[in-house]
């Protein structure tokens, strides 16, 4: 579709980045373009309302340049799921595995309770290690999983099937 185009045509490829052998998607060129940063914010928002979403989570830091945005557009509350040490209030923590070492993400607890529906948004679903994180950290909340989103799924490294028991049926959107 012409919109899958007009995306990916501002997706820059930059090689050998953050280490060698890895191509990393670069979506700055996407953002500084009005016209296809409110494409996708509205096909975003489209895929809010198809979930049933109470409340939208961006993931630190693109997750939160695409999320915000959304949840506006969908009329939706935002909550920021951040690395760690980041949040001042209470917060709810979970760590998960890394290629080499591990890393941990953080929501405050108030923000998440139970009765809300919850759509991640995040810009690049790679290995699904962090998504599969704020997935747990929903449900761990006691609120409910409406579903995940994203710009750009890399399938090859099979992100999609590593989240299927984390989902647990609910829809995981790559435009
Ligand atoms: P995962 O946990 O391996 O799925 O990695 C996903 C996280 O790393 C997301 O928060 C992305 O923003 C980031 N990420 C991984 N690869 C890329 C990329 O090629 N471009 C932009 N972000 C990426």
């Amino acid at each position: 579709t012409g919109i899958t185009e007009l995306l990916l045509s501002r997706i820059r490829d930059v090689a050998d980045y953050p280490e060698p052998g890895v191509v990393f998607k670069d979506i700055t060129p996407l953002l500084a373009d009005p016209g296809a940063f409110a494409a996708l914010t509205d096909a975003l928002a489209e895929a809010a309302g198809r979930t049933g979403a109470t409340k939208v989570v961006g993931l630190e830091a693109r997750g939160f340049i695409l999320g915000a945005p959304v949840a506006l557009r969908a009329g939706l509350g935002f909550i920021p799921v951040r690395k760690a040490g980041k949040l001042p209030g209470a917060t709810l923590s979970q760590a998960y595995d890394l290629e080499y070492g591990s890393a941990e993400i953080e929501v405050h607890a108030e923000d998440l309770t139970a009765g809300d529906r919850v759509l991640v948004v995040d810009d690049v679903l790679a290995t699904g290690g962090t998504a599969e994180a704020s997935l747990e950290l929903i449900r761990r909340a006691g609120a409910e999983v409406a579903g995940l989103a994203v710009l750009m799924e890399l399938g090859f490294l099979g992100g999609r099937a590593r989240l299927e028991p984390a989902l647990a049926g609910a829809p995981l959107e790559a435009l």
